[in-house]
């Protein structure tokens, strides 16, 4: 069993004096910097020049400043800038302001696991990773005065505190409130990386869009497929999450369950589980971890091709089209 800790293990008053740097403002660093704002942390965001999100920053009230700026005056440093970005903007910025003492600390756990970024030993090294995207993570905050979870990990305790640090944080961005599950960097990165390329984004969509394409191959309407293979994914999901497959089986018809439980398993076989095997085996070796970052590094011309032609792939035309008809949604349309 992990170690799940709430608000009455976390002590917020360990940031009392302190001065909390969210570096980066996008999905989670905004997130953060103004969930521990709202609980009366003292923060600061640290922006590279030019950005545009620094303008947002100050209208919400925070005080801005560069990277190295930021970290000079900062107790504690979360690393709220895209994973293949963290290895340049430590070893420039972050790096050389860093004091003995400060709390480094990241919300998911790549580039130290995979050791992009290596910190000196006279530094607290430590995880808080929200659960949750960070604009969902700021509405539950603002809205319902609740929190999504998080994982907690301490990779380097250099001052005995690590742990007490980052369970306040927790509960300064709302965290604390549903609860923080202890891990370490190594079963949370490749964890994450695993659901997200398995289940969450790339085994979820292929699944969708192979068995879009199998209907209209056979001739039925692209906007039946649709409906069946995508859009109803959400309601099924939502009665998993409420109750699991048991749940799910029970609201859905007995003609229903009857084809899950004998044609499930025909679809996803024992197949694809070898190929999951081999997809974690590329994770733990850390061949994912270095191809990304070459593809990164090599200026992306392989992920954008791939970007674009899934973003104007037929399951995408098909879907706006049904989208607009559909205000409900608040359709989203990236181009
Ligand atoms: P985003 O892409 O949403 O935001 C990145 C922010 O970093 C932006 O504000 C961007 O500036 C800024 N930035 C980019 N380059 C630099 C630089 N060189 N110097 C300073 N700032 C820079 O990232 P996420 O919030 O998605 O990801 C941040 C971390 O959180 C990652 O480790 C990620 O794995 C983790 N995470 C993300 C989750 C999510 O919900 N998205 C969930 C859990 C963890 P600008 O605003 O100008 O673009
Ligand atoms: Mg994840």
């Amino acid at each position: 069993m992990v170690n799940i800790y709430t608000e009455k293990d976390a002590n917020l008053s360990r940031l009392d004096g302190k001065t909390v740097g969210i570096i980066g403002y996008g999905s989670q660093g905004h997130a953060h910097a103004l969930n521990l704002y709202d609980s009366g942390v003292n923060v600061m965001v640290g922006l590279y020049e030019g950005s545009p999100s620094r303008e947002n920053a100050r209208n919400a009230g925070l005080t801005v400043d560069s990277v190295a700026e930021v970290t000079k005056a900062s107790d504690v440093i979360m690393v709220a800038v895209p994973d293949h970005v963290q290895k340049d903007v430590y070893r420039d910025e972050i790096q050389p302001n860093l004091g003995p003492g400060a709390a480094l600390m990241f919300a998911h756990g790549f580039t130290i696991h995979y050791g992009f970024v290596a910190p000196p030993p006279s530094v607290d090294v430590l995880m808080i990773a929200p659960k949750a995207p960070g604009h969902r993570m700021r509405e539950h905050f603002v809205q319902e005065g609740i929190g999504v979870p998080c994982l907690l990990a301490v990779h380097q305790d250099a001052t005995g505190n690590a742990k007490e640090i980052g369970l306040a944080y927790a509960a300064g961005i709302g965290c604390a409130k549903a609860g923080v599950l202890e891990t370490t960097f190594k079963d949370e990165t490749e964890s994450d990386l695993f659901g997200e390329q398995s289940v969450l984004c790339g085994g979820v969509t292929s699944l969708i869009n192979m068995a879009f394409e199998t209907l209209v191959e056979r001739g039925y309407p692209p906007e039946i497929a649709y409906f069946e293979c995508l859009h109803e994914l959400k309601m099924i999901v939502d009665l998993i999450q409420q109750g699991g497959f048991n749940y799910m089986r029970y609201s859905v018809s007995d003609t229903a369950e009857y084809g899950d439980l004998t044609r499930g398993n025909r679809v996803i076989d024992e197949n694809v589980r070898s190929n999951m095997h081999r997809v974690l085996d590329d994770i733990q070796s850390g061949a994912f971890a270095k191809e990304w970052m070459s593809e990164c590094d090599e200026g992306r011309h392989n992920f954008l091709r791939l970007r674009q032609e899934a973003r104007t792939s037929r399951i995408h035309e098909v879907g706006r089209g049904l989208r607009e008809i559909m205000p409900w949604l608040n359709p989203r349309e990236i181009e």
